[in-house]
This record gives structure tokens, sequence and C-alpha cells, in this order.
């Protein structure tokens, strides 16, 4: 289950596993009373709208890609059937994960059940942390929270919806033998951070079959013998890893890639039109009814450029957030590498850094707009 911040598009802000806090509980009943005829069946789940919302045309594939990808990268078999219930929205949450609505004020996801009777709720489309736990419990797999959080942070990032994940370095973070020591109905979001990182520093460590050979014998979330197992499968002890884990210096580690194949432009083109339809029924656009966005876009910048930005649009803003690949440069200034947002109808000159950056578009409803988005170099 997650807890996060208000609604960002498109996976929004930069995800770290630092802020991003969520809370996994197994519920035992939903109590929904869904409308059949308003649901999508994907080749794999059946996606529930809530209230008067969509299912906005690009979702039904995205969820279908996350689940794809994550049942991949753990080795579960992903049935077609029967498929995977997942309500989305804010009332699915509210309902579905009410057992914990009264202890935290805001709940984005949870997943319930095993095998064939999983359910997953969330707030959004891009809660994909929920997906990892709806693909493990598919799979009849469930581990203790510092293990089952740890590996749905960082399989969370995806292509377009990257998650950034921290390494110790120094903080003050309780180690994974502590951690295990945490019931799962007491795993609140300041474990999250410590849990993805120590699963992030293993993943890298020895690779994703061996981490996921590792879930795999963990049946259950309070296992006695988790640290037991951890080291006949890892050879060293929980301990002994905690120690490396703690005395490795890389920096954060992003997983997902921030850019999605055919969707990363230059100013090659000078100006780059983006133009197109917000509207819940195109095909590039997702949504499950707090909003809709375009599919995520990268804009390769080769050196600092102020960049002229127009959003004509009814509604909507565009964001330019997270930079990577940035060029040495010793002229940008601070402010070329921050985070940008233009609402619509604005036209703005802006100093971007040499860099990669990641660019979404989308609003907070789902009224309908056809936008075209210019970007040209100011000073060509
Ligand atoms: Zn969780």
């Amino acid at each position: 289950m997650s807890l996060q911040a208000t609604r960002g598009m498109a996976g929004g802000k930069t995800r770290r596993a630092s802020t991003f806090l969520s809370l996994c509980v197994l519920v035992q009943t939903a109590c929904m009373e869904p409308d059949p005829t308003r649901s999508v069946a994907t080749e794999y789940a059946r996606l529930w709208p809530s209230g008067s919302t969509e299912i906005c045309a690009g979702t039904p594939s995205f969820v279908d890609g996350q689940l794809f990808r994550i049942a991949n990268e753990l080795g579960v078999a992903l049935p077609s059937t029967p498929k995977l219930d997942m309500y989305f929205g804010p009332e699915a949450t509210s309902d579905v994960c009410r057992s914990l609505v009264s202890a935290h004020d805001r709940v984005n996801g949870c997943t319930s059940g095993l095998g064939t009777s999983v359910e997953v709720a969330a707030a959004d489309y891009f809660v994909i942390h929920e997906f990892v736990h709806a693909v493990r419990a598919t799979g009849d797999q469930r581990a203790p929270a510092v293990f089952e959080e740890g590996i749905a942070e960082l399989l969370a990032g995806a292509p377009g919806f990257p998650a950034v994940i921290d390494r110790p370095r120094g903080t003050p973070w309780l180690g994974p033998e502590q951690l295990l020591q945490v019931p799962n109905s007491q795993f609140t979001g300041e474990y999250y951070p410590p849990a993805a990182s120590f699963m992030s520093w293993l993943w890298d460590s020895f690779g994703r079959k061996s981490v996921s050979g590792f879930l795999e014998e963990l049946t259950h979330d309070d296992q006695p013998g988790a640290a037991a197992s951890f080291r006949t499968h890892f050879g060293i002890s929980l301990a002994e890893a905690e120690q490396m884990w703690r005395d490795d210096p890389s920096p954060p580690q992003t997983y997902g890639t921030p850019c999605i194949e055919g969707r990363t432009y230059t100013l090659d083109d000078n100006p780059l039109i983006l133009t197109g339809s917000l509207d819940c029924e195109s095909d590039d656009v997702l949504g499950v009814g707090l909003g809709m966005d375009v599919l995520p876009m990268c804009l390769e910048l080769e050196r600092n450029t102020r960049v002229r930005v127009e959003v004509d649009a009814d509604a909507g803003a565009l964001q330019l957030l997270l930079r990577e690949q940035c060029q040495p440069a010793t002229s940008a200034t601070p402010q070329s590498y921050q985070d940008k947002r233009i609402e619509a109808g604005e036209s703005v000159e802006l100093d971007m850094a040499g860099c990669r950056w990641r660019v979404l578009f989308g609003t907070d409803d789902q009224q309908p707009t056809p936008y075209r988005i210019a970007l040209s170099n100011a000073n060509p």
C-alpha cells in the first residue's frame, strides 16, 4: 500500500525511494460494488475504474506491459485466466484498503489475496509498486516486509517512470537485520528507503536470477527462517551483507530508463513541435480518472540552451524534469538545472542545462484538449 503525495502527472516528480512512502498490507476483503460494464479486460488483468471516471485508452497496454515486465524480471508465470482484478482511483483505495485508511491519511494502493484471488487497488495508474506485489502474489509469493517492499520499490522503476534509489552512504538507516524484525503491520514509511536501498544493492550485486530465486523461496510475510534462507542462498549472512551494503560507495541508482523508445526528441528540428490531443480516448494517453497524461517523452540538449517554450492548450501543464546524462559545463547556472513547469497558455524562455530531460504533459481532469507544444532554441 502506498502513502504518497498528491498526484504528480505521470509519476510526476522524480520518485526517490526516500520520498515515495508506501506501505503494503495484505487486506482480506474487497467491499467494492463495481460496474462490470465499465471494466476493461487486458491480457492479464481486468481494470476497474471508480466513480464516474474512465480508463484512458493508453492505460490497458501500459498496465499489461508493466505486469509482463515485472513477471519477467521475477520469473513469475503470469496467467491470462483468471485475470488479475485491479481497482483504480481514490474511491477504490479507500474501499479496498479501508482497514488502513484510519491509520494513514493518504493511501495509494494495496494488494490482497494470493494465487488466483489477487486484487489490487491503486489510486492512479502509475502506482507500479502495487503491480509488483500483485505479480508476486499471483505466483503465491509473499516475503517479510524488508524484502517485499524493497523489491516493490525497485521494480516500480519502469521505462518512462524511473525510480531513483539511494545507497546508504553514511545514513543512519536501520539495516536489513533490524528491518526483518519489524512486523508487516508496523512496517511504516520510514522503513521503505532502507529496504529499497538494500534490495537495490542485492539486485546489483547478485543479479536478477539470484535475487528472484531467493524471493521465490520465501513464502510467508512473517518467516522466522528468512535470515537462515538468506545465508544458504547467497552464501553470506544477512549481517555480512548489511556491512557490504553500508560500505558501498555507489551514488543513487536509477531503475527504469527515464525515456520510452521512440519518444526522445532534440532541438535539431528547430522548433520542435509536439502536437496531439490530450484526450482519454487517445491511444497515447494514460489515466484512470484522477487526470490524464500523454506517455512520457524526453528532450536531449547537447549543450546549455536558452529554450523558448510555448504550450498551446486549453488545460494542462508541461513539466521538464530529471536531468541526467548532462554534458560537463562550467557556464550553466544553478537555475538551468532546476525542474520546470509551464502551464497551458504560457510562453516562456528558460535556461536549460545540456542534459537529457524527462518531458511530461498532462492535466488534472479528463476534459479533452488539443495541444501544440513548441520548443525552440531562443538563441540559435
Ligand atoms: Zn508495498
